[in-house]
């Protein structure tokens, strides 16, 4: 993977007042800067979540341009409904395994984003090991090769986190929030629904400004805990 990395989650224009919602013209013109710069300084794209759209709208425009990316998928919720996330206008589907597939056909890296989207400095140790090997299985047996990439659920990782990582035969890992010291895990910026193409340039030079930015939104994923602890939110078996 490239040191610089974006990451995205939906691409949509469906009325969404989620954050991480990107519109199809917003990614597209994204899509045409990363193409116009240099390809030594051009950052690799990253899916988190495996919402069908990343599918139906990011694949399309990517391919236009030639580039593929790396896809985090939570394995428990394929083929289902966001019942985990929590939006205001109706839910969004999760990709197929035969979209996954495809998508790893066409050349797109197929990471672990675990099997619940907890996040996984607050579980036990056999909680922890099932949400890493579960979801890393998972993702072998329906693509027939090993899976080696990890991103974690809120970008929340601990040193007892990276241990069972590694244990579990993962090679990198991706984290919105930070990377490691031992370069094990590399930081991907995020792109939201209000960034700019200016923004964007920001990002990939590591603008201090636009970094404190990142981190102030960030910071928020503390409240989808905190929810998900007040309802009670416990881990997804995989469907037979
Ligand atoms: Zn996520």
């Amino acid at each position: 993977m490239s040191a610089n990395l974006l990451s995205y989650h939906k691409i949509t224009d469906r009325i969404d007042f989620g954050i991480t919602t990107r519109t199809l013209r917003d990614f597209r013109n994204d899509v045409a800067l990363i193409h116009s710069l240099p390809s030594d300084q051009r950052p690799n794209f990253c899916f988190d979540d495996g919402y069908e759209d990343t599918f139906t709208n990011a694949f399309p425009i990517l391919s236009e341009f030639g580039f593929t990316a790396n896809l985090f998928i939570i394995t428990g919720v394929l083929g289902k409904f966001n019942s985990w996330d929590f939006t205001f206008f109706g839910t969004f589907k999760h990709l197929s395994r035969e979209q996954v597939k495809t998508l790893s056909d066409a050349g797109w890296n197929i990471g672990s984003h675990t099997k619940s989207h907890l996040a996984l400095t607050t579980l036990s140790p056999s909680l922890l090991r099932a949400e890493l090997l579960d979801s890393k299985k998972f993702l072998e047996d329906l693509l027939g090769k090993a899976v080696t990439s990890i991103s974690f659920p809120f970008g929340n990782f601990n040193a007892r986190v990276l241990d069972a990582c590694k244990e579990a035969g993962f090679q990198e890992a991706i984290s919105i929030k930070k990377p490691s010291p031992d370069g094990f895990v590399k930081r991907s910026k995020a792109v939201y629904r209000f960034d700019s193409l200016n923004s964007i340039r920001a990002k990939l030079r590591n603008a201090p400004l636009e970094l404190l930015r990142l981190r102030t939104i960030n910071a928020c994923s503390g409240a989808t805990i905190f929810m998900h602890k007040l309802k009670g939110y416990r881990p997804i078996h995989h469907a037979e």
